[in-house]
């Protein structure tokens, strides 16, 4: 499948949920996927066209979080920092070693990327919550970062 019939899908799945980006989703030469908030690019490597369109989908909705998060500056949001963190402190490194070797499973991040950083935190709740994807633990923490998402979405409604 092309990268523009892909790009069409993932516009379409954001525009049901009432999310409208105003960032780019361009082909580049770039190894991988990723979001420029200085261009306000989506940049999608032309050789993932080779990967299956279902992630290629998920990632492209992943750097779309990205773009939402600049975009609408959700980090301003009361209530971002205590979920998330600050965006300008990386999740520690070793904090994050110990608990994947402790706990494979991870309540209160939607994914063991969300660990990384606060923004990949985001970016992966928001990809959760577009996407719908299954969550068998939920901790009281992970629920309000996904409230939060829910709740960034519907203050930043898109005209349908
Ligand atoms: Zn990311």
């Amino acid at each position: 499948m092309a990268i523009a019939e892909t790009v069409a899908g993932v516009r379409n799945t954001l525009r049901m949920k009432g999310v409208r980006i105003a960032a780019k989703i361009e082909p580049t030469t770039s190894l991988t996927c990723f979001y420029d908030n200085e261009t306000g690019t989506v940049g999608v490597p032309s050789w993932q066209v080779i990967r299956s369109t279902a992630a290629l989908h998920r990632t492209l909705v992943h750097e779309c979080g990205h773009a939402f998060l600049y975009e609408n500056n959700c980090a301003a949001t009361p209530g971002f920092e205590n979920l998330f963190g600050r965006l300008t402190s990386p999740y520690p490194k070793d904090h994050r070693l110990l608990w994947a070797a402790i706990t494979p499973r991870q309540p209160a991040h939607v994914s063991s990327y969300a660990k990384a950083h606060p923004e990949e935190d985001f970016a992966e709740t928001f990809t959760h919550v577009i996407l719908g994807t299954r969550l068998r633990n939920v901790s009281p923490k992970l629920q309000k970062k996904i409230q939060f998402v829910h709740d960034a979405i519907a203050q930043h409604q898109a005209a349908a």
